[in-house]
């Protein structure tokens, strides 16, 4: 189905590859601004849409994205929410999962595309991707369902032939310029000759009691969150210091496999006496795909029994995002846990 008049697509660029030019006297990639950008697409011109955008000022590696940038993503879409149809942020592939994971919480109530994508060259160059990236997610932010509804009503990455849910997401490869993955999440749509939606992949969420959703933002994130990377030479020391970070209040624990950690008391005593002391400790896998069973082995049940909470299938930056914005909500550890029981907007299989 076809808008009945122009689609209205915001774009917001925030910087990355996609917009750089080469700095002349370092010859290292710096960003540039949208007029820039979009000089360099003239066939946007073809879709005939009605596009506006905002930009980041200063434009921005990803790299130094923050929870200011995040806000200013989720404001700058709430303060447009009823003129856009459908909104297409430009973003460095860097952290681009983290802002998909990020704004997917903040967003709450989103009933209409918002799609991130940028690309691993520049648009000025010859062989770019950054040019087809640019109008895919300008087409797939104006697609419409049979129903006339938006067909995408969530966050997701668009990147060279695959779309993707952005919770779910993760940049596999700093050279391919298939450079995005859900590893445990099917793609929302395939990009070939056309655009397939995968309509039983795409999220339709049901909001009881009202016919328009409506959408409401959450702009504060809590920064007191960290990672805590297991590996098999860690020492007690290593270990207390980091769970002695002060004002630490959650923590993505990746562990091996299946979710598993060292069964050595003196690992699981530190563990349990940061839970102890309103620590929030998450565990994902820092396997690519797959999630954590925790029942499997006794190296992951002890975990259970001393109140580390499962992560399920999540992405490390969805797990991590979704902390900063329950403790963001005011959540006490206690709802924190809870939360991590549902899924707050597909970012996990239960
Ligand atoms: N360093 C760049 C960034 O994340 C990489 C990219 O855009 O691909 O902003």
């Amino acid at each position: 189905m076809a808008y009945p008049r122009k689609p209205r697509i915001l774009i917001i660029y925030t910087g990355g590859t996609i917009g750089m030019i080469e700095n002349p006297v370092t010859r290292s990639l710096q960003p540039f601004d949208f007029s820039h950008l979009i000089e360099n697409v003239p066939k946007i011109r073809m879709l005939d849409y009605s596009i506006d955008n905002i930009q980041f000022n200063p434009p921005i590696d990803s790299s130094d994205m923050n929870l200011d940038g995040w806000k200013e993503i989720v404001e700058n879409i709430e303060r447009n929410y009823s003129s856009y149809d459908g909104f297409v942020v430009l973003h460095g592939t860097d952290t681009m999962a983290y802002t998909a994971s990020a704004i997917s919480f903040m967003l709450g109530g989103l009933d209409k595309p918002v799609i991130i994508t940028g690309s691993q060259l520049p648009i000025g160059e010859v062989r770019t991707d950054g040019e087809e990236n640019l109008i895919t997610a300008l087409q797939i932010a104006a697609a419409l369902a049979p129903d006339g509804k938006p067909m995408v009503r969530e966050v997701a990455i668009l990147f060279e032939n695959y779309l993707w849910r952005g919770n779910r997401s993760t940049k596999m490869s700093a050279d391919n310029f298939n450079a995005f993955k859900s590893n445990n999440y099917p793609p929302l749509a395939k990009i070939g000759l056309g655009i397939h939606f995968s309509e039983e992949a795409l999220s339709r969420p049901l909001f009881v009691g009202a016919d328009t959703p409506s959408l409401h933002v959450q702009t504060e994130m809590d920064p007191a969150v960290m990672f805590l990377d297991l590996n098999p030479g860690m020492t007690r020391s290593t270990l207390s210091h980091m769970l002695h970070t002060p004002g630490i209040k959650g923590i993505v624990m990746r562990t091996f496999g299946a979710g598993n950690g060292p069964t050595a008391s003196w690992f699981l005593d530190e563990i349990s006496d940061a839970i102890a002391r309103g620590v929030v400790i998450v565990n994902v896998t820092q396997c690519v795909n797959g999630g954590v069973h925790t029942k499997r082995y006794v190296s992951g049940d002890r975990l259970v029994k001393i109140g580390v909470i499962s992560g399920h299938d999540m992405t490390s930056e969805a797990a991590i995002t979704k902390l900063m914005y329950l403790f963001g909500k005011g959540c006490t550890p206690g709802q924190v846990r809870e939360a991590f029981s549902t899924s707050l907007c597909g970012e996990v299989t239960l």
